[in-house]
């Protein structure tokens, strides 16, 4: 059966040969580094979930293309149910691991390569298709871990690709060959980069005819030569390398970004999905925009985590029973609860496209998005507004262990008799890690920028409402559509 265990999974990992920089050094084994492990959990979660029977259901699918049942992270939607599922299996992961899990984007690449690759070969008498059922293939069976990369650089944004003083700007094909193609350029910002098997480039914008050397999309193993990883900081990331764990936070799992640089890298044709077809750029970049914007189901367990760490610490501070403290808990609930409605209705409201691929409704799909990047920021608030200052002036764990320093802390920041002051540091340290720490990337910041800004999402949302339809309802209900006639 086609799927990894954890073990297998970061055995895998460990055995890719890649150049990855991380404060001005090389690291060659990222497995058991302290800052990237964290990360590496969270992928790995991913692979243990998938082997337990009370998850297979939400974790699994049956391949359409072999029969066999794998992770849904690998697995081509074919049906509203899938759909719906996978924004179930977001929440999920998000709950159990506190930040971002990262292999969202690969299954989102994957989801939106099935209908482009064959709407170019219905346009073009291509064999894109072909090529990407077989690579699909290669990844169920292996059940490997696909980073999405999309986002180029951009340099001058008022620019196109082909106007950028500097041209790799955004990654372009430099040669072709016989056998394949040499691209040169970067992606950034690439979530789960260091934790992947895989790396499917895509463009990043829709393109013109002066562009089509920037118009590819292709599949090459994350150790290819010429491919160099610029591992990327998070705000309090240094805490990882020190001696308690407790400052973390969230010592178990994180999430990470990285600059992907590809210094002339060859990719064969079998693995090149589109080539200078630009007038096929948006269309790729519209489904995985939209598929990566229910993906944001992530954040809705996130936000279980942050209600219930928010609780606990009310009622470890004994204001649990306070009014405003009920209401703004309700008020957290309510928020993280409409962001789960918008994931599961841009499921649930899916249809059918060519080649057989289930689709989002994308407007509902960028109005969930949208919420992203707003109420994750409101919940943390409240959950900052409950914890109280505490949440920023804690003293280190070195002081709470220190036989002199740890008595006085023990004393002066305990609130009930029944509660250990160190467990109430550990609380105000895991809120901490996702409203400013090193979760805060994923719960925050991604949530405001991951899948696209939030401007892109409004450009979308006016794109995609039918305001026309909106106003002739009205115009009837007022009577005015009768005297316009
Ligand atoms: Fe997946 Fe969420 Fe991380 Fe994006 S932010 S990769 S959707 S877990
Ligand atoms: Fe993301």
């Amino acid at each position: 059966m086609p799927l990894k265990t954890p073990s297998d999974y970061i055995e895998s990992i460990r055995s890719l040969n890649r150049i990855i920089y991380m404060f001005g050094q090389k690291i060659d084994n990222t497995v058991d580094h302290p800052i990237i492990k964290p990360s590496l959990n969270a992928v790995a979660m991913t692979y243990a979930l998938a082997q337990k029977d009370e998850y297979n259901d939400i974790m699994t699918a049956k391949s359409h293309i072999t029969g066999n049942i794998i992770n849904r992270f690998t697995h081509i939607h074919q049906s509203i149910d899938d759909l719906v599922k996978k924004s179930k299996m977001g929440r999920l992961l998000g709950s159990q691991t506190g930040c971002c899990f990262q292999r969202c984007v690969g299954m989102d690449a994957l989801n939106a390569l099935s209908m482009t690759t064959y709407a170019i070969d219905k346009t073009y008498n291509t064999t894109y298709y072909q090529r990407f059922l077989q690579y699909l293939e290669y990844v169920q069976n292996n059940d490997l871990v696909c980073d999405g990369a999309m986002t180029d650089p951009k340099g001058d944004r008022s620019l196109p690709p082909h106007k950028q003083d500097d041209p790799d700007l955004y990654l372009r094909v430099v040669k072709e060959l016989k056998d394949g193609i040499i691209v040169r350029g970067a992606k950034a910002h690439q979530t789960g980069a260091i934790n992947s098997h895989e790396i499917i480039v895509m463009p990043t914008i829709a393109m013109r005819e002066e562009d089509k050397d920037w118009a590819v999309a292709f599949a090459v193993p994350a150790d290819t030569p010429g491919i160099i990883y610029i591992y990327g900081r998070q705000s309090c990331d240094t805490r990882k390398l020190e001696k308690y764990t407790i400052d973390q936070g969230n010592a178990l799992f994180g999430g990470h970004e990285a600059l992907i640089v590809f210094d002339d890298v060859f990719v064969p044709w079998d693995r090149v999905f589109m080539y200078k077809e630009y007038d096929f750029a948006g269309h790729l970049v519209e489904r995985f925009a939209s598929y990566h914007r229910q993906s944001y189901a992530c954040k809705v367990g996130v936000g279980d985590v942050l209600i219930g760490a928010t609780q606990t610490i009310a009622e470890y501070n004994g204001t649990e029973k306070a009014s405003h403290v009920k209401d703004k808990i309700v008020e957290m609930i309510h928020l993280n609860e409409t962001l789960y409605c918008g994931c599961i209705a841009c499921a649930s409201e899916g249809k059918c496209e060519q080649p057989g691929t289930y689709m989002v409704n994308t407007l509902l799909a960028n109005v969930h998005k949208q919420n992203i990047t707003r109420f994750p920021y409101e919940i943390a608030r409240l959950a900052q507004d409950i914890a109280g200052g505490a949440l920023v002036t804690l003293p280190s764990a070195d002081d709470l262990y220190h036989p002199e320093a740890g008595k006085w802390i023990k004393k002066y920041f305990k609130t009930k008799n029944d509660v250990p002051t160190e467990n109430r540091i550990k609380l105000l340290r895991l809120i901490e890690n996702i409203t400013m720490g090193t979760a805060a990337v994923g719960y925050l910041t991604e949530s405001m920028h991951g899948a696209g800004s939030p401007q892109a999402q409004r450009i979308m949302i006016a794109r995609e409402s039918n305001v026309k339809e909106k106003q002739q309802l009205a115009k009837r209900l007022a009577q005015i559509i009768a005297s316009e006639e």
